[in-house]
């Protein structure tokens, strides 16, 4: 059996205006405690989360590790030194044979140096956060970089090595126009990335940018927020210019070149074991779900107290395991098979699709389900539907 593992840097240079992730600004004297506290809980988790109350599977402490993802954040920031101590404890710690080796990184933190020592640690693909390639919207966003930083960090990166990235777009920034957005997709597409992400703005009261529109405000420039109608044609533009230009659409917001989907991201949603390591990281054993600590300082404090910085712990039900099965199995362009799921939980869902198919937002073929390709921009209502 294969193994993931997730290792969470929750730290970044500024707060970009949309961003609802728990991550942090703080000083770069904090990165090297923090990436040992890592270190440390990768060596020590076997006895520390038996302590905390999950049950690691025999199976999955023989696991091969063969996918890491270092994801944020931005873990670019960090001295490669610290990513390369992370992956060293990783190796002496499980068996490896990684074949993936991810590293999120902002356009503007990427130099020659850093690239090579990338490389030499074992990083093998680099996931950009490129969002969009107009400076308007860039800086709008409170993003640190601009489309020339794109431009210089892909050619450094392809000369130390790095033959598999990915580039992420968003659709709804502030000051987004249907000119831009198609500019966007033109200018990613040129680029010749093996993998592209299209994400859409998300609203919600995590980030400023969200609480705005939620509450009124200017700002951050919320009254330049594209309609959601705008948004949804923005997703189906991506999808069709993405496809035409020979790029696999395999999950809801992710596309990829023959052989470059990602193997990491596919255990989360094929329900696949994987450990998150730092703070705010997510793991998964087949049987429990359980997440650390968000705060960075919290987090450094449990490890360095003898404990597992684990905050919540769920053991997964067998009703529970089949939802999670439908929702993430749909975001998945090849569909979710009935008949498996009927064998392995010994309960049919059928009916549950008969009225999703009669209103057009499921396909059927055979025994596989799958969100119809016209529904995908607005999936979330269609799993409301079907959780009902
Ligand atoms: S770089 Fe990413 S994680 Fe950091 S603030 Fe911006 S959106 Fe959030």
């Amino acid at each position: 059996m294969s193994l993931g593992i997730y290792i969470q840097i929750p730290f970044c240079q500024t707060k970009c205006t949309y961003c609802n992730f728990h991550t942090g600004v703080v000083s770069s004297a904090r990165f090297g405690p923090y990436a040992d506290a890592v270190q440390t809980e990768i060596r020590e988790h076997p006895s520390r989360l038996g302590a905390a109350g999950v049950m690691l599977p025999a199976t999955l402490e023989s696991s091969v590790v063969d996918t890491v993802y270092f994801g944020g954040g931005t873990p670019s920031l960090l001295d490669p030194t610290h990513l390369q101590g992370i992956l060293e404890v990783i190796r002496e710690t499980f068996t490896t044979a990684f074949t993936e080796v991810t590293l999120e990184a902002d356009p503007e933190t990427i130099g020659s140096e850093k690239a090579a020592a990338w490389v030499a640690a074992g990083i093998n693909r680099i996931s950009f956060g490129v969002q969009s390639f107009s400076d308007i919207e860039l800086k709008t966003a409170g993003r640190m970089h601009r489309r020339a930083d794109v431009y210089r960090a892909v050619p450094i990166l392809q000369a130390a090595g790095i033959c598999n990235i990915s580039c992420d777009l968003i659709a709804g920034l502030p000051r987004q126009t249907p000119e831009s957005w198609r500019n966007s997709l033109h200018e990613l597409i040129s680029l010749e990335p093996q993998h592209a992400s299209i994400y859409l703005l998300e609203v919600d009261e995590n980030s400023r940018l969200g609480n705005e529109l939620l509450r009124g405000g200017s700002k951050y420039s919320a009254p330049a927020v594209p309609s959601d109608d705008a948004m949804a044609e923005a997703y189906n533009l991506a999808r069709i210019s993405l496809v035409a230009a020979g790029y696999e659409h395999y999950e809801i917001s992710n596309f990829a070149k023959a052989g470059f989907a990602s193997r990491h991201n596919r255990k989360y949603w094929r329900r696949e074991p994987y450990l998150g390591f730092g703070a705010g990281a997510h793991s998964f054993s087949g049987t429990q779900r359980w997440a650390n600590a968000r705060d960075a300082a919290v987090y450094v404090q449990s490890v360095a107290a003898g404990v597992a910085p684990v905050e919540q712990l769920e053991s997964i039900a067998a009703s529970q395991a089949l939802e999670e099965e439908l929702f993430l199995g749909l975001r998945q362009l090849a569909g979710v098979d009935l008949n498996r799921l009927q064998k392995f939980y010994g309960v049919s869902v059928e009916h549950r699709f008969t009225p999703l198919e009669a209103s057009g937002m499921i396909e059927r073929d055979g025994n596989v389900v799958r969100l119809a390709p016209e529904r995908l921009s607005i999936s979330n209502e269609v799993f409301v539907e079907l959780m009902r």
